[in-house]
């Protein structure tokens, strides 16, 4: 049946577990098995309710090996899709290219820092920062729109505007700006990593946004973000982020289940007004399919 209500985009998240170790990491791992079976079964039911859009999360999608043919299916079911990577397992492969190049319409990369001092210390990893600047030349020389994504937290918040002027020069698609959000198990790091609602707000006041020149900025802030898309678990189990006040993910049930549309619309709030450009139709896979 197809809806006619939103939500029209779900995030399939990876949450068997991840190369890197965020200490305000909001994903709940559970180091269940992914199959490609699975996974594609529940790409395959998410359009079957209507779903225009899927956003492939964290973990990290690249970590899985039989990542392609799941990403090949949804751009075959007509999906917008999007791939959130925190790029350590994002091999510069003929293979990755040809995927990029025709069946990813978005990809988006972490940078919370204009230094590799900052953006290091907040991934917890030396090294990352100069990863994401390679991998990001690398991207350049594809079709797909790259996404920058950070997180704004009490520890990076200082540094936001010179970010703003690195993400000039990188010259990104989009630039989307999260208020930390202690949720889940990231409630663990709230002591070090909160900033306050008026502090965010006044770090995005001071951004220029002239200097960006094309790039779409998305200000994210946490409240924001509640009821606004379901979360899936690559086995299919449904979230959503639960209703103030409480930090947690509510569990709604299996994406398989003959009832879980109606219960996910009951639960779903309007898009932010921010991020519904953000998954704009594209038509890749015909492209692909009408070359010559
Ligand atoms: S890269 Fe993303 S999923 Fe992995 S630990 Fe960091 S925040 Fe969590």
């Amino acid at each position: 049946m197809e809806k006619d209500t939103n939500p029209e985009r779900v995030i399939i998240n990876f949450t068997k577990m991840c190369a890197l170790d965020c200490e305000w990491c909001y994903v709940p791992f559970d180091n269940k098995e992914i199959s490609i079976e699975k996974l594609i079964s529940v790409i395959d039911r998410v359009s079957v309710l209507g779903f225009r859009s899927v956003t492939f999360g964290g973990g990290d999608p690249f970590q899985f090996k039989d990542l392609a043919p799941a990403i090949i299916k949804a751009k075959e079911l007509g999906l917008f899709v999007h791939v959130d990577t925190h790029a350590i397992t994002l091999a510069k492969s003929k293979e990755n290219s040809h995927l990029l190049d025709n069946f990813i319409d978005l990809i988006g990369l972490p940078l919370d820092g204009s230094t590799d001092k900052i953006h290091d210390l907040m991934r917890g990893r030396i090294g990352h920062y100069d990863l994401i600047i390679d991998k990001l030349l690398w991207l350049r020389d594809h079709k797909v729109s790259i996404k920058l994504n950070t997180i704004v937290t009490s520890v990076n918040e200082f540094d936001l505007a010179n970010l703003e002027k690195l993400v000039r020069k990188i010259h990104p698609e989009r630039w989307s700006i999260y208020q930390f959000w202690p949720i889940g198990p990231a409630v663990k790091a709230q002591s070090n990593y909160t900033l306050e609602h008026c502090r965010f707000l006044e770090s995005i006041r001071r951004l220029d946004y002239n200097i960006l020149d094309g790039t779409v900025v998305e200000i994210n802030a946490s409240e924001s973000r509640r009821r606004t898309y379901p979360i899936l678990n690559h086995l299919g189990e449904v979230y959503f982020h639960h209703e103030y006040p409480h930090n947690e993910f509510q569990y709604v049930g299996s994406i398989f289940e003959k009832e879980i549309s109606s219960k996910m619309d009951e639960l779903c709030i309007l898009e932010r007004d921010q991020a519904v450009s953000r998954y704009s139709t594209t038509n890749k896979y015909e492209e692909t399919n009408n070359l010559p």
